[in-house]
């Protein structure tokens, strides 16, 4: 079907994309994955590019556009080639929005320049080695000063993507504790330089997949952080949580359609190339059927992500429309990878092959950014459940 959410701008940006993977990323790519990050220099290269002003209004350096589909678009041609640009899409699609709505005036012109050149790359900090899906249980503090100038911040955080490259951290914590009534009270945002005196970042940890991404634990010991750097207001950001992890899900749900079309079209070419018996795999018909079912499922993909994509343009993505997009189709991404690298044979568990990363890559699609199990409970919720 053809499809109708992108225009010229996109299509043309989508070359440009395309072109600076194969030149700038897949060329390097497998070094980066081994050693676990990509260089800084990629980033300073993508905010040449424009990538990660997109949707930073013109006056701190940005192009000013609104919509999230420039956003879809890079999803689409980083899976398209088995490769990531490591925490570069925390910094644009999960950290910016945050900023760009709560920041205020001086904070914009403060950071946002940077933030577009690459040269401040941020981070954000929310899952505690003790908690992750219940976010209202974190226990990093920030206590104000008694003369009112700064916050004194304490606590841990892990599986921070981008943590250890970031210069700037968005760190959840809680300003004032949890009440019988309210548990999600009392927390808020601090953007926390991360060459403050006790900002500490610990292990790199080791991945199954994603593995040019580096994901950090990060630790806090009476790191002093200005007023200057609370995000929006003191005790709201349970609120600002709600309101912005619908984008991200909805980027996590592109991202595993994305990898499930190139997922059916890598093994599209390996088995017409592979001979089997005396005949290419291809010529099987498993592999037409399998195919054939892969194929149906990255249009259903298509088809929701397409129209989550339209939502949340028109400001209408509820909270439960994005889990909804996110649950299904991170957990057919799961099948259709899985079904494409078994026509791989024992090839598909090569890392010379780019179905056994995207195998590995898509797993914590269902894990991160709330787990399925999350998902369903929201989901179930708003049918009243
Ligand atoms: C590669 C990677 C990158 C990440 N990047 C970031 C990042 O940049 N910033 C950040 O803040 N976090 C990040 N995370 C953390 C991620 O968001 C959490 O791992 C996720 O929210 C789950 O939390 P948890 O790991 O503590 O699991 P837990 O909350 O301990 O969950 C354990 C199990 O219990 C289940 N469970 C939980 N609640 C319920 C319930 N109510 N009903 C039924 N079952 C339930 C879960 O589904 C899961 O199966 C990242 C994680 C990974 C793996």
């Amino acid at each position: 079907m053809r499809r109708t959410v992108f225009n010229e701008d996109h299509e043309a940006f989508r070359e440009t994309i395309r072109d600076f993977i194969a030149a700038e990323v897949v060329p390097h790519y497998q070094e980066w994955s081994e050693q676990g990050y990509v260089p800084r220099e990629l980033y300073r290269k993508l905010g040449a590019l424009g990538v990660f002003g997109i949707e930073v209004p013109e006056e701190y350096g940005g192009a000013g556009e609104t919509s999230f589909k420039f956003n879809a678009v890079l999803s689409e041609e980083t899976a398209r080639a088995g490769v990531s640009f490591g925490g570069s899409s925390v910094h644009t699609a999960l950290c910016l929005p945050y900023l760009l709505k709560y920041g205020n005036e001086e904070q914009k012109k403060r950071w946002l320049p940077r933030f577009v050149s690459g040269e401040t790359m941020t981070a954000i900090a929310m899952t505690e080695p003790g908690t992750g899906s219940d976010l209202a249980g974190m226990k990093t503090t920030a206590k104000l000063s008694e003369d009112g100038t700064h916050y004194v911040l304490n606590g841990a955080k892990t599986f921070i993507t981008g943590g250890a490259q970031a210069d700037r951290v968005l760190v959840c914590c809680r300003t004032a504790p949890p009440t019988p009534e309210d548990r999600r009270g009392g927390i808020s945002i601090l953007v926390v330089d991360a060459h403050s005196e006790g900002f500490a970042v610990g292990r790199k940890l080791d991945k199954l997949g994603l593995r040019a991404s580096d994901t950090a634990e990060l630790s806090f010991t009476d790191v002093e952080v200005p007023v200057e750097d609370l995000l929006g207001e003191e005790g709201k950001a349970f609120s600002y949580l709600t309101h912005n992890l619908p984008q991200e899900r909805l980027g996590i749900a592109i991202g595993a359609y994305a990898q499930s079309a190139a997922a059916v079209r890598f093994a599209k070419e390996y088995t017409k190339e592979r001979t089997v018996f005396g005949k290419e795999v291809a010529s099987f018909q498993n592999t037409k059927f399998v195919l054939a079912d892969c194929q149906s499922d990255v249009d259903a993909m298509q088809a929701v992500v397409d129209r989550a994509l339209e939502a949340l343009d028109a400001g209408e993505l509820t909270p439960a429309d994005a889990a909804s997009a996110k649950l299904f189709t991170t957990e057919r991404a799961a099948h259709v990878i899985d079904k494409c690298l078994q026509l791989h044979g024992g090839y598909g568990y090569m890392l010379e092959y780019p179905i056994s990363s995207l195998y590995a890559d898509t797993r914590v699609s269902r894990i991160y950014g709330g787990t399925s199990e999350v998902m369903r409970s929201i989901i179930a919720k708003s049918m009243g459940l």
